[in-house]
C-alpha cells in the first residue's frame, strides 16, 4: 500500500515537472510479480550505457520476476490511450542508447541480480540450455559446464546478456564455423509489441522468429532463449602470430574460415591492427608475456602497421598428446613472420572469459567508465585492401585508442532471413575500431577527435564505394536506416508494422517513432 502511493506521489510529482501525459493509473494497475521502480539509482544506471555518450532517463524501471511482467506492461502500454516506448535493457553495454527510453518510457531491466524470473535449464540428451532472456552469457556458461556442455557460438565479451546480442547477431572467433549466435538458437519465447507472449521457432510463427534475430529488439522482447550446445573442451592451445604484410595476412584468415567444418581446422579465428609505435599494448593481450616485448620498428611494419591473427585450437585430456603436432601441421600451411609466433595453454573457460579479465584491470585504473566511441564494420572482402590502405594506413595514423580488431566470417552461416544485414559476398570482415575516449589534455585521445575520426572513416567508405555495414548500428534519420538495410528495409518495416504497430519497443534505437497519442485520444 505504500509502495503503492509513493508510486503515486512520485510519478504526479514527474507529470507536473516535467510534463509526462502518461496517466499514472495504468501503471498502478498493473499486477506485477516484480518491482516497477523510481529509485533514483535505478533510473540513473538505466539512462546510461556504456558508451557513456548518451543520456535518456525513463519514468521508471521494472525489474520483472516473470515473463508474464514484460508482457503485463507491454500490453498496458500498446493499450495505452496515450502510449509509452518500453525499452528492454540487458547488460546496458551498447555504445548509443540503443537500450534507452526517454521521458514517457519504462526500462524493464532484463539482466541484473534482483531475482532470476528462471534460471538455466539444460537437455543434456537433446544438447540445449533454456535461459531466461536477461540471463549473461557468462552464467549460462557456468550452469552448462555442470553438465559438461557449452553454447558452440559466443562473443569475445561475456558479460553480455542473451537478450541484447541476440538482437544484434553476437560474434566472435568461432562464428566463421558455427554462425553468430543468432545461428545457434533453437526456439525463442518472445512478447510482442502489443503484449502477445509468443513461442517461435523455424517451424513455429517463423516470421516472429525471424524477425527478432538480428531485429535490434524492434519486434518483441526475448523472454526465453533455446540455445545449442556441443561437448565442451577442457583446454585452449591459443596462438598469435605477426604478418608485415597485409595481403598475406588477409589470405590466411580466408584459408583458414574456408576450413569450416573440417576437423583438422583452428576452432576459433580472429586478429588485430597494430598502429601503435613502440611496443604492442593492448587491453586484451594480457597474452603477450612482458619478457617478450615486440618493436614494431624491429619488424619492418609495412606502411607503420603489423597484423596480429590470433587462432585458437580446443582439445580434451584425452587428445592432449597430439595437439601440438595438429597445431603445427596448421601453421605450416600459413605465411607469418616466422619469429613472431606467441602461444600459450589454458583451461576453456579462461580463454572465453578472457576479456573480463582486462575489465577487472581497465577498472582498477579508472579507465572502464570512460566514453565508448566504438564503429563496428562489416567490409566485404573484395575491398578490404581497400579499407587497409586508406583507414589502417591512412586516416588512424598513428594512435588508435584501443584494440582494432579485423576477422573474417562467412556468409552461408548467417541465416538470411533474420532481420541482421551484412554485406553482400561470400566472406565479409568484421573490423570493430573498440576506443577508449580520455580526457587527459592529449586532443587526439579525446571524444570529439574519436568520433570525428569515426565520421571520417565512414565517408571515405561512402567516397570509395566499399558497401560496408555498420553492426551494432546506429543512425539518426530514417533515410540512414533506409539505407542501412536496402532490400530488407520493406520486411523490415513490414515485421514492424505486424508485431509492433504503435512503434513502442526500443525506442532507443531510433528507427521507428514512436506511434503516442499525446492528447489521450484512442489510436
Ligand atoms: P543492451 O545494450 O542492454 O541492449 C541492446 C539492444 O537489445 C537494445 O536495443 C535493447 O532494447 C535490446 N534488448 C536487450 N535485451 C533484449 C531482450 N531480452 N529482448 C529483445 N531486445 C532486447 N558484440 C559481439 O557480437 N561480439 C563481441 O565480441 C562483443 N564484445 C563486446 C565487448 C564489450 C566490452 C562490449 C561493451 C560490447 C561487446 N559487444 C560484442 C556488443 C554487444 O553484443 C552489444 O552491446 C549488445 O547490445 C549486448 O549488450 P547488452 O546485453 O548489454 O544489451
Amino acid at each position: 500500500m505504500a509502495t503503492k502511493f509513493l508510486l503515486t506521489f512520485a510519478i504526479c510529482r514527474l507529470i507536473v515537472t516535467v510534463g509526462l501525459t502518461l496517466d499514472p493509473t495504468e501503471l498502478l494497475r498493473l499486477e506485477l510479480d516484480g518491482h516497477l521502480s523510481l529509485d533514483p539509482a535505478d533510473v540513473g544506471s538505466a539512462s546510461r550505457d556504456f558508451g557513456g555518450m548518451q543520456t535518456a532517463h525513463p519514468m521508471a524501471v521494472l525489474h520483472p520476476a516473470s515473463p508474464q511482467d514484460v508482457a503485463r506492461l507491454v500490453k498496458s502500454a500498446y493499450e495505452s490511450a496515450h502510449g509509452f516506448g518500453v525499452s528492454a535493457r540487458g547488460h546496458g553495454h551498447s555504445i548509443n542508447g540503443q537500450a534507452m527510453t526517454a521521458g514517457n518510457g519504462l526500462v524493464i531491466q532484463m539482466s541484473g541480480s534482483r531475482g532470476k524470473p528462471a534460471p538455466p535449464r539444460v537437455s543434456e540428451k537433446s544438447m540445449y540450455v533454456d535461459v531466461w532472456g536477461g540471463e549473461l552469457w557468462i552464467d549460462v556458461l557456468r550452469s552448462t559446464l555442470e553438465y559438461g556442455l557449452a553454447p558452440k557460438s559466443w562473443t569475445d565479451y561475456l558479460y553480455l546478456s542473451v537478450g541484447g546480442t541476440l538482437s544484434n547477431a553476437g560474434i566472435s572467433g568461432q562464428a566463421f564455423n558455427h554462425g553468430p549466435q543468432i545461428s545457434n538458437v533453437y526456439e525463442l519465447d518472445v512478447v510482442t509489441g502489443k503484449g502477445e507472449v509468443l513461442t517461435c521457432s523455424k517451424e513455429q510463427n517463423s516470421e516472429l522468429y525471424d524477425a527478432v534475430l538480428g531485429g535490434l529488439g524492434q519486434f518483441g522482447i526475448i523472454t526465453r532463449a533455446r540455445i545449442a550446445l556441443e561437448r565442451a573442451p577442457r583446454r585452449v592451445r591459443w596462438i598469435r602470430v605477426l604478418y608485415s604484410n597485409f595481403t598475406a595476412f588477409t589470405q590466411d584468415q580466408e584459408y583458414l574460415i574456408s576450413l569450416h567444418g573440417q576437423p583438422q581446422k583452428f576452432d576459433y579465428v580472429e586478429g588485430f591492427v597494430i598502429v601503435d609505435e613502440g611496443l604492442i599494448n593492448n587491453w586484451r593481450s594480457s597474452f603477450f608475456s612482458p619478457r617478450n616485448p615486440v618493436k614494431i620498428s624491429s619488424l619492418n611494419a609495412d606502411g607503420g602497421v603489423l597484423y596480429c591473427l590470433e587462432i585458437t585450437k580446443n582439445y580434451q585430456e584425452s587428445n592432449a598428446d597430439t595437439i601440438d603436432q595438429e597445431v603445427e601441421a596448421l601453421l605450416k600451411k600459413l605465411n607469418f613472420i616466422p619469429a613472431s609466433v606467441f602461444t600459450t595453454d589454458l583451461p576453456y573457460v579462461d580463454f572465453l572469459d578472457r576479456v573480463h579479465k582486462a575489465e577487472l584491470k581497465l577498472r582498477a585504473k579508472n579507465l572502464w567508465d570512460v566514453p565508448h566511441p566504438w564503429l563496428n564494420l562489416f567490409v566485404p572482402k573484395s575491398r578490404i585492401a581497400d579499407f587497409d590502405k586508406g583507414v589502417f594506413k591512412g586516416i588512424l595514423g598513428n594512435n588508435t585508442s584501443g584494440p582494432i580488431l579485423i576477422y573474417p566470417m562467412n556468409k552461408n552461416k548467417w541465416d538470411d532471413k533474420s532481420s541482421v544485414v551484412t554485406p553482400n559476398e561470400d566472406v565479409f570482415y568484421l573490423v570493430a575500431l573498440l576506443r577508449s575516449a580520455l580526457d587527459n589534455g592529449d586532443e587526439t585521445q579525446g571524444l570529439e577527435y574519436l568520433s570525428n575520426q569515426n565520421r571520417r572513416i565512414l565517408q571515405f567508405c561512402d567516397e570509395a564505394g566499399i558497401n560496408v555495414k555498420q553492426y551494432l548500428p546506429h543512425y539518426t534519420t530514417q533515410q540512414e536506416w533506409i539505407r542501412h538495410f536496402g532490400e530488407k528495409w520493406t520486411l523490415f518495416s513490414r515485421r514492424k508494422m505486424e508485431f509492433d504497430p504503435r512503434h513502442i519497443l526500443a525506442t532507443g534505437q531510433r528507427i521507428f517513432a514512436p506511434l503516442l497519442n499525446p492528447r489521450g485520444a484512442s489510436f
